[in-house]
């Protein structure tokens, strides 16, 4: 199906350098991500960033780690202590977020005592890291300034369900963007909830209603009141993973935009892939490929602005481990 559903423009990520391949980490060595410097390179923009080369620590330098509070823990020299850079990471962070406005999420290095999301050791004085870890002290600022975009780490990239979830709100907040650069109007958010309506149903079906709800009375508010707290609630809503079961109640109500023109068989041929779907038999690009196939032929100006049937581009294939 051709379908008016625009992806471009095409959208920016922040990187932890070393997952492209650049020579910045402690010893001199990278931790390239072929997903990341080769897949992903083909679709996305990389604004690549390494805080401890940025703080001027410089390479080959002494590796640092996180001591303390896991909930405010310090990153200082595991052969130094009194080296001492938390200040000079959470500044960066800070800063960082506010220049790169224009990215649509952040690719981060897990693990890292700079760059980790979660569970990133956290030494205590009995030499032992504590039980949970924490944060790295830059990705933590910089999420503390931006706490709706994207964000996730290279290692959980692997798993299909996370990287088709995390790829999805990176074209959702990129079109967020783009509708904020033309102007935004209660029409213009009313219009961009209307494309995400079955997205957010297969995401999370009660913020789906809840969203309606709270756009039910947006002409009671501001323009500017309302669009950031729709947008943190939709990325919030987006966050949750769809599920087989959720996916096919989407499908359902996607067949029911086409009972009039399918025939007896067609309509039981989709309904049965929908069931081995939902039964774990066949991926999501299935049912998904022979709806498109239909609503091709039967087009629906409705379903065609849908985000649901093209969240991101169909060559990245993320719906086939689905
Ligand atoms: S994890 Fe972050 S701080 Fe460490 S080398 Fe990579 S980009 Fe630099």
């Amino acid at each position: 199906m051709s379908t008016p559903f625009d992806l471009s423009p095409r959208p920016t990520l922040g990187i932890s350098a070393c997952l492209l391949g650049d020579p910045v980490r402690f010893n001199g060595g990278h931790k390239e991500s072929r997903l990341c410097s080769h897949d992903l390179a083909r679709y996305f923009d990389f604004v690549p960033l390494c805080p401890e080369v940025a703080i001027g620590l410089g390479i080959p330098r002494e590796p640092i780690r996180l001591v303390g509070d896991p909930d405010s823990p310090r990153a200082v020299g595991t052969r130094r202590p009194e080296n001492d850079h938390t200040d000079a990471l959470l500044e960066f962070g800070r800063t960082k977020a506010n220049q790169l406005d224009g990215i649509s999420g952040y690719i981060f290095m897990q693990k890292s005592p700079s760059c980790g999301l979660e569970r990133v050791k956290v030494y205590q004085d009995n030499g032992y890291p504590a039980e949970g870890g924490g944060r790295g002290l830059f990705a933590k600022a910089f999420c503390a300034s931006r706490p709706d975009l994207p964000v996730e780490e290279d290692g959980r990239l692997n798993d299909p369900v996370l990287r088709e979830n995390f790829l999805t709100r990176v074209y959702a907040y990129a079109q967020w963007q783009a509708l904020r650069r033309e102007g935004l109007s209660h029409k213009a958010i009313l219009d961009f909830h209307a494309r995400y309506k079955y997205q957010l149903m297969a995401n999370d079906p009660v913020q789906y209603k809840a969203l309606g709800r709270l756009l039910g009375s947006i002409g009671e508010h501001r323009v500017e009141d309302i669009a950031p707290r729709y947008f943190s609630a939709l990325m919030a809503a987006l966050k949750k993973c769809a599920t087989r079961r959720t996916h096919s109640n989407v499908l359902q109500h996607l067949c029911g935009y086409l009972k009039r023109h399918l025939s007896r068989d067609e309509k039981a041929e989709l309904l049965r892939l929908i069931d081995q779907y939902r039964s774990g038999i066949i991926p999501l690009v299935v049912p998904i490929t022979l709806l498109k196939h239909h609503f091709h032929g039967h087009p629906d100006r409705y379903i065609a602005q849908q985000a649901y049937l093209q969240p991101h581009p169909e060559e990245l294939s993320l719906r086939n481990a689905l």
